[in-house]
């Protein structure tokens, strides 16, 4: 039985303020949630913030990329010891918006996943096809090369510590949903994918779906029998929103 994980990607939208109203609103009905292990994913300057407001609650802390040196010289960047320093245990790795605005290819984001595995940190470890790879049939293609990167990297076994985010990219921050149909079928294939490595793995790592979920979906979409919760960008920027999501697992 794998547990419902609901995780929160902020991108770079916050201020000292909304952070404030949205943790306290989320804690304020995290109780209500039974099923589900919720997680914010904050930028660099908001992990001191949000790890204060959640300490001793059920709230889990995670960052939205990491550099994969332990430290030096690289300007504007964040490491694996400077994300736990802030209690986060969660990281985003391979977000389509790294890949297409910042040139990240399997290469960089298998790196990445091992930074992360390599520091005990959990990759929140995103995939995904672009629209003109679904409409030319090659969905399947795609997530295969995204996976088989990283089992490359890291082997089979590593996946016990990693989440996989499967993100359709024409569906993040469009309001196009894939339909849980549309989901189902991509999970159960990269759960395939990872059944040819191991079949007990295949069956205990969580896949979550991440693509303009929100309160009217999420509840068919999470009882799909491949999807394990969601990775929610702009509906996690509302704590109603969030925990109605977060209540759906
Ligand atoms: C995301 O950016 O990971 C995401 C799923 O965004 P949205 O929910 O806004 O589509």
């Amino acid at each position: 039985m794998r547990q419902t994980i609901v995780a929160g990607n902020w991108k770079m939208n916050a201020s000292k303020e909304t952070v404030n109203t949205l943790v306290v609103g989320i804690l304020e009905g995290l109780h209500n949630v039974k099923n589900a292990k919720v997680i914010v994913c904050a930028s660099s300057p908001y992990l001191s913030q949000v790890e204060a407001l959640a300490v001793h609650s059920q709230l889990n802390l995670g960052a939205q990329d990491l550099n994969v040196n332990a430290s030096g010289a690289f300007t504007g960047e964040i490491s694996a010891d400077m994300i736990k320093d802030f209690g986060a245990e969660y990281v985003i790795v391979g977000h389509s918006e790294r890949r297409s605005l910042y040139g990240e290819t399997d290469e960089i984001v298998a790196n990445k996943v091992k930074a992360a595995l390599d520091n005990d940190l959990t990759p929140l470890f995103c995939i995904g096809e672009l629209l003109e790879e679904r409409e030319s049939g090659n969905t399947e293609a795609v997530v295969t090369r995204q996976i088989n990167a990283v089992i490359a990297k890291v082997g089979i076994e590593a996946f016990k510590n990693i989440i996989v985010a499967y993100e359709p990219v024409w569906a993040i921050g469009t309001g196009v949903t894939a339909t849980p149909q549309q989901a189902q079928d991509t999970h159960a294939f990269i759960r395939s994918l990872l059944a040819e490595n191991d079949a007990d793995i295949a069956q205990t790592t969580p896949i979550l779906y991440g693509g303009s979920m929100n309160p009217a979906n999420a509840e068919e979409l999470i009882a799909c029998e491949d999807i394990d919760g969601g990775l929610i960008g702009g509906a996690s920027l509302k704590a109603e929103d969030f925990l109605s999501i977060c209540k759906a697992g």
